[in-house]
């Protein structure tokens, strides 16, 4: 099973993930992952993805595309793999779909994961954590007895940073202005499959399941 897993933060994709990954037996591959192992071994690509980013530049798309192909490569993805963070843009989209042409190879599916702007933005900015013993709340969906005060040890809450309202709007947009393209381009080459990820964690999972039984 050859899969790419879209969602933006907050839908939930990385619960999704870790159940594809376990009802498939393929590996989970992320850019994340690839960047840390190729710059702690000191690769060839590590070494030149190290570059740009001390520089604090962005890597360049080839060089992206190169280390992914690279991983793709190795014995464990030979029967597939769930890619997770990658393609980003459509240019990576068509780079991986000639790479795995050439090695004979196609996507069975893109799992696209959505939920309403307004629930993410009501998951994303709920969350708060205690100051003294650092618990973790949601003012939504997991509330403490009394607001703002931890229920564990009396601390009071705070909300970090990146769960501000205004960072999380610019988040959400800069993701949907970023994947539209993607989606666009997947859904032209009928490999794209729109979830509900909206309800329980196992219900998402048997729409994925499912959706991904048809095209086995
Ligand atoms: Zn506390």
């Amino acid at each position: 099973m050859r899969i790419v897993l879209l969602g933006p933060p907050g839908a939930g994709k990385g619960t999704q993930a870790a159940k594809i990954i376990e009802e498939y037996s393929v590996p989970h591959i992320s850019t994340g992952d690839i960047f840390r192992k190729n710059l702690k071994e000191g690769t060839p690509l590590g070494i030149k993805a190290k570059g740009y980013m001390d520089q604090g530049l962005l890597v360049p798309d080839e060089l992206v595309v190169d280390l992914v192909k690279d991983r793709l490569l190795e014995e464990d993805c030979k029967d597939g793999f769930m890619l997770d963070g990658f393609p980003r843009t459509v240019l990576q989209a068509e780079s991986l779909e000639e790479e795995l042409t050439r090695l004979g190879q196609t996507l069975n599916a893109v799992i696209n994961i959505n939920v309403d702007a307004e629930l993410l933005f009501k998951r994303l900015t709920g969350r708060r954590i205690c100051k003294s013993c650092g618990a973790t709340y949601h003012v939504y969906f997991n509330p403490t007895k009394s607001e703002g005060i931890c229920d564990k040890c009396g601390g009071e809450l705070y909300q970090r940073d990146d769960d501000q309202e205004a960072t999380v709007k610019k988040r959400l947009e800069v993701y949907q202005e970023q994947t539209q393209p993607l989606i666009d381009y997947y859904k032209n080459k009928g490999t794209l499959v729109d979830i509900d990820g909206v309800g329980e964690i196992d219900d998402v999972f048997s729409q994925i399941s499912a959706s991904l039984q048809e095209r086995a």
